[in-house]
């Protein structure tokens, strides 16, 4: 794989613009803001592609709430999906009688999504929503209940704004495809 100089010359195409991120993401504070009035939630970003996300949306919730991080891993630096779920980095914090906000990046097969859901259901909190960034429902191989969503995309492999490929291109503003032949290794 080759970076070049610029991240952004990597790009072929911006799915979502950065304007329309930042636009999306403080409703979604604002919703969160409204549902969870003197509920106190606790935000679970999946690391560590929620990871810019959740920064971005705990700071448009104007009500009390606290977050933790969990690290799941499905993928090598691979973009397919091999079903393979494995726990790298468990709950810091007890999540009993919480409301538990699942952060997410993208909800893509819904695997990832589903085991989160079962360990953090097995673990008694008061209550469990999801909220993530995208959905690519073309791709699904589990059901799974998003209850605040981003946006909806098509069945592209895209990068920026958290999401990576090979751990490059999360720092990008702005979610996108990048051009064939950095998936072909350069
Ligand atoms: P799932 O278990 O198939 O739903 O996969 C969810 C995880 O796969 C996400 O948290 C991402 O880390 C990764 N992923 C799925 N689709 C993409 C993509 O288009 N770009 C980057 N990462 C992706």
């Amino acid at each position: 794989m080759v970076v070049t100089q610029s991240i952004h010359s990597d790009i072929q195409e911006i799915i979502i613009t950065a304007e329309e991120i930042q636009k999306r993401v403080a409703e979604l504070g604002k919703a969160i803001s409204m549902d969870y009035e003197g509920k106190d939630p606790l935000l679970v970003g999946v690391l560590r592609g929620a990871v810019v996300f959740l920064a971005d949306l705990i700071r448009h919730i104007t009500i009390p709430v606290s977050y933790d991080f969990v690290a799941i891993s499905s993928y090598g630096a691979d973009t397919k999906t091999t079903g393979v779920v494995r726990i790298i980095k468990d709950l810091d914090e007890s999540i009993q009688s919480r409301h538990v906000i699942i952060v997410e990046d993208i909800v893509d097969t819904g695997l990832t999504l589903n085991y989160i859901l079962k360990m953090v259901k097995a673990r008694n909190p008061a209550s469990v929503r999801v909220c993530a960034l995208l959905d690519k429902p073309a791709r699904r191989r589990v059901p799974v209940e998003i209850h605040y969503l981003g946006f909806t995309i098509p069945d592209v492999f895209v990068v920026g704004y958290g999401l990576d490929f090979a751990q490059h291109y999360r720092n990008l503003p702005y979610v996108g495809v990048l051009r064939p032949e950095i998936y072909a290794g350069g």
